[in-house]
């Protein structure tokens, strides 16, 4: 994983301490910048295709518990077939515009801290296990761990991008 040009998450350079503490971190994040908002805003989206922020608060939430799972399969089956998911339609079925904040907020506590605290438990040389990703390369549980930082990171923006602009959208 590459540099993202978009929230400037360093990839597979990120030590992985970063990663587990942005994955640890960002439960407080959500509950700051959602916990100050008025519901409406939150539930509304800056334009058609781009999520709402509890959308987005709940998705993330979803990957990290399904990287966990990931992780889960790398460390208990030998290097398992990992298959992709697809999350447009899990925000659709899930209904995540119609859950209330609270729920939405344990959810992501839940997820975040099964994973950070399952991944401080693993011995050293659990980093290096590996699952075959969906287009056919290895995926060690470091490079999941740093995955699913990167879920946080990008996402965290997401929703302070698309809050302001919600904001100034009923300003005018
Ligand atoms: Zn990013």
């Amino acid at each position: 994983m590459e540099r993202c040009h978009v929230c400037g998450f360093e990839g597979d350079a990120t030590p992985i301490a970063e990663a587990i503490g942005a994955v640890a971190g960002f439960p407080g994040v959500v509950g700051g910048l959602l916990g100050g908002t008025y519901d409406g805003a939150l539930r509304r989206r800056p334009s058609p295709h781009v999520w709402s922020a509890l959308e987005y608060t709940a998705h993330t939430g979803e990957t990290v518990a399904w990287y966990q799972q990931r992780i889960e399969r790398v460390l208990t089956e030998e290097q398992p077939q990992l298959l992709p998911f697809d999350w447009d339609a899990a925000c659709e079925q899930g209904r995540y515009r119609d859950l209330p904040l609270t729920t939405v907020l344990k959810a992501v506590l839940r997820s975040c801290a099964g994973l950070v605290s399952r991944v401080q438990v693993m011995e050293p040389a659990a980093w290096d296990r590996c699952g075959i990703g969906s287009d056919g390369s290895a995926r060690s549980v470091a490079v999941l761990v740093r995955r699913a930082a990167h879920e946080a990171v990008h996402h965290a923006q997401d929703i302070r991008d698309g809050l302001s602009r919600v904001q100034e959208q009923e300003r005018r």
